[in-house]
């Protein structure tokens, strides 16, 4: 069903007024990101690009943003960077397939734009991963030209301000929540215009419950239903699946890896998976963990091979590497931490 756009943007009627208030109050209460420090365009994607799919609590709290950048100092640095120290540095933040996207850019601006990055928003359209989104947040943040970006807070925001009962999560909803970004932007301050919407969104406008007492721009607010907005369709059910894989050491104590070579984790080292030709291995069963990845929610189990009297065969993508080396291998965190637990385990039964 598609449903007309159902909006009723008050502050879109007093822009001006919307944006002092706003503007006022990101002076006492806006946070020193280490991003909003970053002119730099290259600082700016990386950024980007880190926050799409992951928290910025996250991001900040594991300091993935400063070492990325203390690794990959310039966008010369990344272009020539090499699949494992790539992977590497993108540990723990998880869709890895981004900081491939994010490096096949870097090689983009060497190769067509000399190193310098494009401000025009049809050559940021044309950089791998660069979408509406990011090509806007690129001029608003990088160059203070005049941008309409809208990511989850300002979505919020303005679903909220407007009074949108459009499922913000479809092109009708979608459609609405960016002309109404587009009315209220200001060109002539487009980096602090975006910087302080999403903050509002961050502290006070949050999900969930808002605190509208102590909102600067509750006067242009259209909505008295707030904590039921933004409305979405109903969320994709987690589909539920198993992953078996096994533990092996080999008599020096190192354990056997496998690379994968699947689209999502491409070039990662994880377990070898079990194959018992569909018959449960008469291993037991030592660690276990459960995750969650874009719509699975996964059961990883693992199997003790170390008695095995099975010889273990080893695959062309799988190696053996002593404990002291898993540490400098990209490993999805999942199996990071079930193979940490199981060698302190392996250290403390000696
Ligand atoms: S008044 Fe409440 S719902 Fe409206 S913008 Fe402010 S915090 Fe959000």
């Amino acid at each position: 069903m598609i449903l007309k756009p159902r909006c009723n943007a008050k502050a879109t009627r007093d822009p001006d007024g919307f944006r002092s208030a706003l503007g006022r109050w990101f002076l006492n209460h806006g946070r020193d990101l280490p991003w909003r420090r970053i002119r730099d365009p290259y600082g700016v994607l990386v950024s980007e690009i880190m926050l799409q799919q992951t928290q910025v609590a996250t991001v900040l709290a594991g300091g993935y943003y400063t070492r990325f950048l203390e690794k990959f100092p310039t966008v010369e640095v990344l272009a020539a960077a090499g699949d494992d120290e790539l992977l590497k540095a993108w540990e723990g933040l998880g869709y890895y397939r981004r900081a491939r996207l994010l490096r096949d850019a870097a090689r983009v601006v060497i190769e067509r734009h000399g190193g310098l990055f494009p401000s025009d928003t049809d050559a940021l359209l044309s950089l791998p991963g660069v979408g509406h989104y990011t090509a806007g947040a690129l001029r608003a943040f990088a160059f203070d030209l005049p941008a309409v970006l809208v990511d989850g807070n300002i979505a919020r925001v303005i679903a909220r301000l407007s009074d949108c009962r459009n499922p913000i999560d479809t092109a009708a909803g979608r459609k609405a929540v960016w002309r109404v970004a587009g009315k209220l932007a200001c060109p002539e301050h487009s980096r602090t215009h975006h910087s302080t919407l999403m903050e509002l969104g961050q502290l006070v406008c949050r999900p969930g419950v808002p605190d509208c007492p102590s909102c600067p721009v509750a006067g242009w607010c259209a909505t008295r239903t707030p904590e039921k907005l933004p409305v979405k369709r109903g969320r994709v059910a987690l589909t539920a699946v198993e992953e078996r894989v096994i533990f092996a050491t080999d008599a020096c104590g190192r354990v056997l890896l496998h690379r994968e070579d699947g689209s999502r984790r491409n070039g990662l080292w994880k377990l070898p998976p079990l194959s018992d030709g569909g018959m449960l291995a008469p291993w037991p069963v030592i660690e276990s963990e459960q995750y969650t990845i874009t719509r699975y929610k996964v059961s990883l189990a693992v199997y003790d091979a170390r008695r095995s009297r099975r010889r273990i065969k080893t695959a062309a993508n799988e190696k053996w590497f002593a404990p002291g080396e898993i540490a400098s291998i990209a490993m999805p965190s999942p199996y990071r931490r079930v193979i940490t637990r199981l060698l302190e385990s392996a250290d403390k039964s000696m």
